[in-house]
């Protein structure tokens, strides 16, 4: 716990999330921004845009030799996705405990994607899963100046 006079601050940070194309087709884009900002974080970028196959496979490039690559850029170019850059305090980690895991079947009920996901591929969300990592997505969809 901090205490009144503590210095010791978590660090401010910008991590990419992403509201995939399964929860936008489902009409479930404001259910989850409502949440996002109910849990604290403050919105500094945000898209509706439908990637390209060649955006999907660049953003996921680090899982091209993944046996699922090709279905996963499949399904995030099947359908309209939101792309938005959240502010918080730890907020790499904050967003990823929102998600709830990888696998929306094993997903706890109130995570974003127990309530909205399906099974490990169409998960509703995306979420940074390193600050250094949130750096590198954070750039890839927005601009500096796009940046509040
Ligand atoms: N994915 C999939 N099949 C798998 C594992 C992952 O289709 O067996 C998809 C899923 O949409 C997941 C994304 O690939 O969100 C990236 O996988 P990662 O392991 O990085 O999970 P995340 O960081 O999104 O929880």
């Amino acid at each position: 716990m901090m205490s009144d006079g503590d210095t010791t601050a978590m660090s401010l940070e910008t991590t990419l999330a992403i509201i995939k194309p399964d929860a936008v087709r489902a009409g479930n884009t404001g259910h989850i921004i409502q949440r996002i900002t109910d849990a604290g974080f403050r919105l500094r970028g945000m898209r509706l845009m439908h990637l390209t196959r060649p955006q999907a496979e660049g953003f996921y490039a680090v899982h091209r030799e993944r046996p699922f690559f090709g279905e996963l850029v499949d399904f995030m170019c099947s359908g309209p996705v939101v792309v938005m850059a959240l502010e918080k305090e730890d907020a790499v980690r904050a967003w990823r405990d929102l998600m709830g895991p990888t696998n929306s079947k094993d997903a706890p009920k109130g995570t974003i994607r127990g309530d909205f996901g399906t099974d490990v591929g169409e998960n509703a969300v995306h979420g940074s899963d390193s600050p250094e990592n949130a750096t590198t997505e954070v750039a890839f969809f927005f601009a500096t100046s796009e940046l509040l």
